[in-house]
């Protein structure tokens, strides 16, 4: 099937104010391309260097969102232009985007990054830690805007565990939404959801989904550009 007719069929599963993230990784330029092509403009990397790569080969309009882990010393790379920084883990991090946003002159949108799955090697946040955080000093970060939260499930074939895995970020998300929040905290946006299991995260809440492999084909990371 092409690039085309898979972003088609996953368009008519979504509904409509869910909002569909391209996962370009390991992707080249020409394939990102067709996405573009066929009318979709909202991509998502979860590398530093490719996101960067991709930005200055491919047309301006399109909305980039940093879907990985970021590290500290790579914000500045993408601070003049990224849309949404799905994966913010540290007040350190944070810290450092409201720095390299301040002098882009502009507010740069985030999500908190939960732990949800069971694997130890997902990066993330506990319930404990964001609530911590929220209440911590982030006010004074003038120039970031937390949207909302982010998480993955586990990569199993239950899905029972999914959902419950989806179904404790959403009640998280819901619990803070109805907390006093800071002024740069808002809970609008819960991005969950991937080619394998978007599914259930729309049923469990999700506003944002990011697929890659269902709308590209496997990822080869041999011949990974
Ligand atoms: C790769 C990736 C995705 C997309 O995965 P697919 O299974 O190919 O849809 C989504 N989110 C993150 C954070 C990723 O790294």
């Amino acid at each position: 099937m092409s690039i085309r007719t898979n972003l088609e069929h996953i368009k008519q599963l979504l509904p409509a104010d869910i909002k569909l993230i391209a996962v370009t990784k390991t992707h080249p330029v020409e394939k990102v391309r067709e996405v573009y092509e066929a009318g979709h403009k909202i991509m998502g990397e979860n590398k530093v260097q490719e996101l960067t790569d991709k930005y200055e080969n491919l047309p301006k309009d399109i909305e980039w969102h940093l879907i990985g882990h970021l590290q500290s010393n790579k914000v500045k790379y993408i601070a003049p232009f990224v849309s949404l920084i799905h994966a913010v883990d540290s007040v350190k991090l944070l810290e450092e985007i409201n720095k390299q946003a301040k002098k882009n002159d502009r507010v740069i949108p985030c999500l908190f990054q939960i732990h949800i799955a069971e694997e130890e090697t997902k990066f993330g946040l506990s319930e404990e830690e964001v609530t911590n955080l929220i209440s911590s000093s982030i006010s004074e970060l003038g120039n970031v805007s937390i949207v909302g939260l982010m998480g993955m499930a586990t990569f199993t074939d239950n899905k029972d565990q999914i959902r419950k895995e989806f179904k404790g970020l959403r009640t998280l998300f819901e619990r803070l939404r109805q907390s006093p929040l800071p002024a740069n905290v808002q809970m609008k946006e819960l991005s969950m959801g991937m080619s394998g299991d978007f599914k259930i995260a729309i049923e469990e809440g999700s506003t944002m989904v990011r697929v890659g492999s269902a709308i590209f084909g496997e990822r080869n990371y041999l011949n990974k550009q």
